[in-house]
């Protein structure tokens, strides 16, 4: 009997060991996310929980082993250590995508020790004080703080942002209502103080939208089936303020130079008739097109028009022209085709009801003075029904930056000084149109905001960052150029001037001091549909993160000791 009760732990031992295997080596974007918890990490809490089950297996097992009679719980606890190295080691070998950290081990042999102390004491073989040491041990690396963001945490929340589910996140399928609803939820688990009911700040905007039918096609001949038919997202896109329409065919009129140069084409070129055709031009005649006469110019932009592009870059407009306009990448459009057909849906939305997301971690000193931390997670939605623009780099990694420093901030040890907020923007790919509408309506009073720190674009690092209104806060700048010395964050941080490309610029205009951090180098994919999750090597994350958290501390939301 007692033989197989032995055999029982045995089993049970070895079937738990093989769990943890499985899970530990599961590689990160496996993992289901994690509640954030307040007070203890999960992962510390998490290594403990489950060594300390192992613990108690094997000692249940070992005491009933002849040979290691008296000596069970020393051997179950080396056991247990050397097993939490194996899989420490076993994870950074194998390129998982987790994190192999030596303070886990710490976590392993404490919960160890747990387990055993409180095995052995239900056994009162051991007096409740050693117990209650090892309870407080365990306690200590709760507290610990992490001194960099967990990446494997920050590329699952991109992953999310930038998956099929949010559309996008613009105004097709309610993707930035999606994104909204996901963020919510994040800011409600770091326990965060809603800066508006359910931190939501609405708003409207009008935007064009590209929702259904999305087809072109050039060829040589008459009808829809003639071949030659274009891929919507990576051969060609519907420029942002492109009417909807459909044509079986129609003639491709390619745009003669010379009407930017000779006025005698130009004026044969106002009295084309227009019917049936649709203007060929290139970006190149496009960038020009302000050097035409005002007449001409009011006539070509009477035709539909396809304009070959070295690369797609999509945005959104707020209006409709007259009538469809294509982009189509250069190297993509087939030479020589005379003949082309499209059949486009485009839907202006007229005071489309969006929102920013805003929260606040109260400063435990002055918290009525501000630092604030911003990022836009709108993009740019669809391109038919079935293309979405990912928006991973742009800015599915500022958000994740801004999590994982809410998540920072959030935490009691690290409550800071001053107030940290942290805004969410929407519309910000329609023209800044969130950040204008906070900046007229703000939720806190803009003069008490120390310094304003926007992320967009933080997915890359290889070459360094740069910061718009750098060469403006020349101090605050050289303060930041000290800290990014002093710890070796970022390979180089480069100043810039002032310039409206993000949603830093409201806030600049209205007299707050605003820096916009954007990362360099990596993938050069940006408003197209190649801006995937995977092309982020993710390279300055954990550098901007200290560059921000140092930045920040050092205005102000430093904790008070
Ligand atoms: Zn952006």
């Amino acid at each position: 009997m007692k033989f197989l009760t032995a055999r029982f732990y045995g089993i049970l031992t070895l079937l738990w060991l093989s769990v943890m295997l499985v899970l530990t080596l599961t590689p990160a974007q496996d993992m289901p996310d994690t509640p954030a918890w307040k007070l203890l990490s999960f992962d510390t809490a998490a290594h403990a929980g489950v060594f300390a089950v192992l613990a108690g297996l094997g000692w249940l097992w070992a005491r009933q082993q002849p040979g290691l009679r008296g000596r069970a719980a020393g051997v179950v606890l080396l056991g247990c250590i050397a097993f939490g190295a194996l899989i420490e080691v076993l994870q950074y070998s194998m390129h998982l995508g987790r994190h192999a950290e030596w303070s886990d081990l710490l976590s392993d042999t404490i919960g160890a020790v747990l387990g055993l102390a409180l095995l052995l004491a239900l056994r009162r073989q051991l007096p409740p004080a050693p117990l209650a040491a090892a309870a407080l041990l365990l306690a200590l690396p709760l507290h610990a703080q992490p001194t960099t963001p967990d990446l494997a945490h920050a590329r699952r929340t991109i992953e999310a942002l930038a998956s099929a589910e949010m559309h996008g996140r613009g105004y097709v399928q309610q993707g930035e209502h999606r994104a909204a609803t996901y963020l919510r939820e994040r800011l409600k688990q770091l326990g965060l103080q809603p800066l508006a009911p359910n931190y939501t700040q609405p708003f409207t905007l009008d935007v064009n939208t590209f929702p259904g039918k999305m087809e072109l096609a050039a060829n040589n001949v008459m009808g829809p089936h003639g071949g030659g038919a274009l891929q919507p997202g990576s051969d060609f896109i519907a420029a942002p303020n492109s009417a909807g329409g459909k044509v079986l065919y129609t003639h491709l009129l390619p745009l003669d130079t010379l009407v930017f140069t000779n006025p005698d084409t130009a004026v044969a070129w106002v009295r084309r008739p227009l019917h049936h055709q649709a203007l060929l031009l290139t970006s190149r005649d496009q960038a020009r097109w302000s050097q035409l006469p005002p007449a001409l110019r009011q006539q070509l932009d009477l035709f539909a028009q396809v304009v070959l592009v070295p690369k797609l870059t999509a945005s959104l407009a707020s209006s409709q022209a007259n009538n469809p306009r294509f982009e189509v990448l250069a190297s993509r459009w087939p030479q020589g085709k005379k003949l082309v057909h499209w059949q486009l849906d485009a839907q202006l939305l007229h005071s489309y009801p969006t929102q920013n997301l805003a929260a606040v971690v109260r400063g435990s000193v002055q918290p009525d003075s501000f630092l604030v931390v911003s990022a836009h997670y709108d993009h740019l939605g669809m391109m038919g029904s079935k293309t979405y623009f990912p928006g991973a780099n742009d800015n599915a990694s500022g958000v994740a930056l801004l999590l994982e420093l809410a998540a920072h901030y959030a935490q009691p040890a690290n409550r800071p000084a001053y107030s940290v907020a942290f805004l969410l923007f929407g519309a910000e790919e329609a023209g800044l149109v969130g950040s204008s509408y906070f900046v007229q309506h703000p939720l806190l009073p803009l003069p008490r905001i120390k310094f304003l720190l926007n992320l967009d674009l933080l997915g890359t690092g290889e070459e360094g960052a740069t910061v718009v209104n750098g060469r403006v806060h020349e101090a605050a700048f050289r303060q930041l150029t000290a800290l990014n010395d002093a710890q070796h964050y970022l390979p180089r941080l480069t100043a810039r001037g002032p310039a409206a490309n993000s949603d830093h610029f409201p806030f600049s205009e209205a007299g707050v001091p605003a820096f916009f951090m954007y990362t360099r180098g990596g993938s050069l994919a940006y408003h197209d549909v190649h801006d995937q999750p995977a092309a982020l090597s993710l390279a300055g994350f954990a550098g901007a993160y200290g560059l921000a958290r140092d930045f920040l501390n050092a205005q102000g939301a430093r904790p008070a000791q």
